[in-house]
């Protein structure tokens, strides 16, 4: 249990972050956000005037920018340069560009080399995003891959932006985002090994139980 690492991948929308939140808690391990990351990174180059198709200029600015993100799964805490941005990467100025730094090889490689060691140094710990299954943590004893169908994504995600969206900006923050998230990132699927959880069908309690489940599971077989 001391060196246990969960890794758990998803669309948006999936419930990924507060069904690993949740985990982690009932786990007593700490919690990594990789999306946080990627958000605080296009928050930095959007901030700085990065122009966002120069691949060269993105990856500069983001070697540039210190990103600290907090691992426990009651107290979020995203810090970009020392400024606390932790509430506005979750606008939609921020997903909506995020993909495009994402996109970028260069980014990535820095960015799994990150991931990978708060991971090693703060497990046991459940980390989540879209590629944690199989490039960042892709030896988790425990690998899931939670999903839901479209239509409850999109719904959720409008719930939790506070029913103000229309169905086109909905349509962009999740079915568009997805999209061109899934050019470098491999989350419709579950891979070899990984487990799939579909959440379409089931409450916040049921679904943490079913992660949960996985979890034992991979624990026994250990
Ligand atoms: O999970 P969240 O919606 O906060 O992720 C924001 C964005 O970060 C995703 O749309 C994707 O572009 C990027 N991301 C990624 N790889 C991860 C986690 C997130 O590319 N492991």
């Amino acid at each position: 249990m001391e060196n246990l690492v969960v890794a758990i991948d998803g669309p948006s929308g999936s419930g990924k972050s507060s069904v690993s939140k949740e985990v982690a808690r009932r786990l007593g391990a700490a919690f990594l956000d990789t999306g946080a990351m990627y958000r605080a990174l296009t928050f930095a180059c959007l901030e700085g005037g990065t122009d966002l198709e120069d691949e060269a200029a993105v990856t500069g600015a983001v070697k540039a920018a210190s990103v600290e993100i907090g691992t426990d799964p009651d107290h979020e805490q995203v810090l970009v340069n020392g400024a606390d941005v932790t509430a506005t990467i979750r606008e939609p100025f921020v997903s909506e560009a995020v993909s495009a730094v994402a996109g970028v090889l260069d980014v990535r490689a820095e960015l799994v080399r990150r991931q990978q060691q708060i991971i090693s140094e703060n497990a046991p710990i459940v980390a989540e995003g879209r590629d944690i299954t199989t490039v960042v943590a892709p030896e988790a004893p425990a690998r899931i891959l939670l999903t839901a169908r479209e239509e409850v994504r999109m719904a959720r995600r409008g719930l939790q932006l506070g029913g103000t969206q229309s169905q086109d900006d909905l349509q962009r923050q999740v079915v568009a985002r997805d999209a061109k998230d899934s050019k470098v990132t491999s989350f419709t699927s579950a891979a070899d090994g990984v487990v799939t959880v579909d959440s379409s069908d089931l409450d916040f309690e049921q679904t943490v139980q079913a992660v949960l489940a996985v979890v034992e599971a991979a624990g026994k077989r250990a």
